[in-house]
C-alpha cells in the first residue's frame, strides 16, 4: 500500500451514528459535545454529517504531529508488524531508544514508561516516598502541591489534584499531601516551615511549570528558581508534572526550560505519542532508587508506544517544530489579544506560553468556557474549556499561520453570534 492511500483513505458517504445508541453502552462519566467525530488530516477532523472543524483541542494537547500525519502513519504500520508487545520480562529496543533520546533532550538521566499521565504521577510519587524513606529517614512523607493544579484521576493524583471537584465522593483520600497557593513563595515558606517544625517531613514539591486544566496559568520564574534554591538547601525532590506543557508545547521541549531551572523528577504523557497512549516518568540519576520490583507496568514502555513516540519525537525535531510553536503561538496571542479588545466586557486576558494559551473571561461575566466552545464548535473550531472561565487553545504543533488566521477568524464569529 503506497503511503497516500494511507494517509487519504477514500470515504464513504458520511455515516450516521447516534449518541443515543452510544449512551446507552458507555459509562457516562463525560459531558461530551454532541458531535460525532470520524476522521482527520492535520489540524481537521470531519465529523459524520461531513463537516470540517479545525481542530485546537489535538485530542487535549496530544496530537502532536496532528491527525494522519505521513511519519505517524509509517510507525504504527511499520511497528505493528514487526512486534507490538511482549512484556518487560525482556530488553525491548524501541524502548531503550526513546529512554535515549528523552535523557538526550533533556536534564533528566533515566526514564520509567507508563501508559498516562496519572500513572506517570503515581510513579513519580511513589519514587519521591521511597526516596525520603530510604535516603532521608521520614517516616511520614508529605507531597506538597498546589491549588488549581491537575495530577490526575487515580486515587493517589486526585488527591495530590488541588481541586476539591475532583475528590468530592471519592474519599478517603490518599494521606500524605499538603496544598499552598500556586507562585506564592511566602505560602510554600510557610507551610515547609510549619510542616518541618518539630522533624522534616516534606518529602517532594509537586507542581506543573503551567497549570493546564486548572485555568492555563504560567509558571513565575522568581517563584520556581526559589523553590529550587529550598529543595537544594532542604533535601527536598522538585517534581514538575510536564504531561500536558511538555514535549515542546510550551515553545520549549520542557516546560521548566521557560523557567529556568531543572526538576530532579518530573512526569510526560499527553504530547509524547501524538496520540498513542504512553507516559514518562524521568528523573535525576541521585534519586533513582527503584529497584526490580518496585515498580511496573505490564503495557508499560512496550514497543508499540515507544516506536511511534519516538518517531513522534524525532519529527519534532528534524522538521525544527518548537520554532513553529513560537512563531504561530505569538500569532495566536497576538490574535487573541485584538479579539479581546473588541470583547471588553467578557475577557480579561490572553495568557500562555507557545502553544498551550488561553482566552481568561472575565469573573463578573455570566458567559461560561463552555458556552463559548459550544459557539465555536457551531463555527467550525474545536476548543476547550479549562475550568469554568478559561477557553484553551492547543492545537496541534505542526499547525500552520493560514490555519491560525482562519481560527481566529471563526472564534471572532463564533463570539458575535453569541451577541455579547
Ligand atoms: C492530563 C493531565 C494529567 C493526567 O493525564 P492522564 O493521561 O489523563 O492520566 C496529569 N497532569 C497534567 C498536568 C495533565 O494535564
Amino acid at each position: 500500500m503506497s503511503l497516500e492511500t494511507l494517509v487519504s483513505p477514500p470515504i464513504a458517504a458520511a455515516s450516521p451514528y447516534s449518541p443515543t445508541e452510544f449512551d446507552a453502552y458507555v459509562i457516562n462519566s463525560y459531558a461530551r459535545f454532541p458531535i460525532v467525530l470520524e476522521r482527520g488530516a492535520g489540524c481537521r477532523v470531519w465529523d459524520s454529517e461531513g463537516r470540517d472543524y479545525l481542530d485546537f483541542v489535538a485530542g487535549i494537547a496530544t496530537c502532536t504531529l496532528g491527525h494522519a500525519h505521513p511519519a505517524m502513519v509509517n510507525a504504527v504500520n511499520r511497528q505493528i508488524q514487526k512486534l507490538h508487545h511482549v512484556s518487560n520480562l525482556f530488553y525491548i529496543p524501541e524502548q531503550g531508544d526513546l529512554a535515549k533520546w528523552l535523557v538526550e533532550h533533556s536534564c533528566a538521566d533515566r526514564v520509567f514508561f507508563c501508559n498516562s499521565g496519572a500513572e506517570a504521577n503515581e510513579g513519580a510519587i511513589k519514587l519521591a516516598r521511597k526516596y525520603a524513606h530510604t535516603v532521608r529517614g521520614i517516616a511520614n512523607p508529605i507531597v506538597l502541591t498546589a491549588h488549581a493544579s491537575f495530577h490526575g484521576r487515580t486515587l493517589a493524583t486526585i488527591t495530590a489534584t488541588g481541586q476539591p471537584k475532583y475528590q468530592k465522593n471519592f474519599d478517603p483520600l490518599m494521606p500524605g499531601f499538603h496544598y499552598v497557593p500556586y507562585n506564592d513563595i511566602a505560602a510554600l515558606e510557610a507551610a515547609i516551615a510549619q510542616l518541618d517544625a518539630d522533624q522534616p517531613q516534606v518529602a517532594a514539591i509537586m507542581l506543573e511549570a503551567l497549570q493546564g486544566e486548572g485555568g492555563v496559568r504560567p509558571g513565575d520564574r522568581a517563584y520556581f528558581q526559589r523553590i529550587r534554591e529550598i529543595c537544594d538547601e532542604k533535601g527536598i525532590l522538585l517534581i514538575l508534572d510536564e504531561v500536558q506543557v511538555g514535549m515542546g508545547r510550551s515553545g520549549q521541549l520542557w516546560g521548566y526550560e521557560n523557567l529556568g531551572i531543572e526538576p530532579d523528577i518530573f512526569t510526560s504523557a499527553k504530547g509524547l505519542g501524538g496520540g498513542i497512549p504512553i507516559g514518562a516518568m524521568l528523573c535525576k540519576s541521585f534519586c533513582d532508587i527503584f529497584q526490580p520490583g518496585d515498580h511496573a507496568s505490564t503495557f508499560g514502555g512496550n514497543p508499540f508506544a515507544c516506536g511511534v513516540a519516538l518517531t513522534v519525537c524525532e519529527t519534532l525535531e528534524r522538521d525544527n517544530l518548537l520554532q513553529n510553536v513560537q512563531e504561530r503561538g505569538e500569532q495566536l496571542r497576538e490574535g487573541l489579544r485584538a479579539i479581546a479588545q473588541q470583547y471588553p466586557a467578557l475577557v480579561a486576558e490572553v495568557r500562555g506560553w507557545g502553544l498551550i494559551n488561553g482566552l481568561v473571561l472575565k469573573e463578573e461575566t455570566a458567559t461560561v468556557s463552555a458556552d463559548i466552545v459550544k459557539a465555536a464548535i457551531a463555527q467550525g473550531l474545536l476548543l476547550v474549556p479549562a475550568g469554568p472561565k478559561v477557553v484553551r487553545f492547543v492545537p496541534p504543533l505542526i499547525v500552520t499561520a493560514a490555519e491560525i488566521e482562519q481560527a481566529l477568524g471563526r472564534l471572532n464569529q463564533s463570539l458575535s453570534n453569541l451577541s455579547l
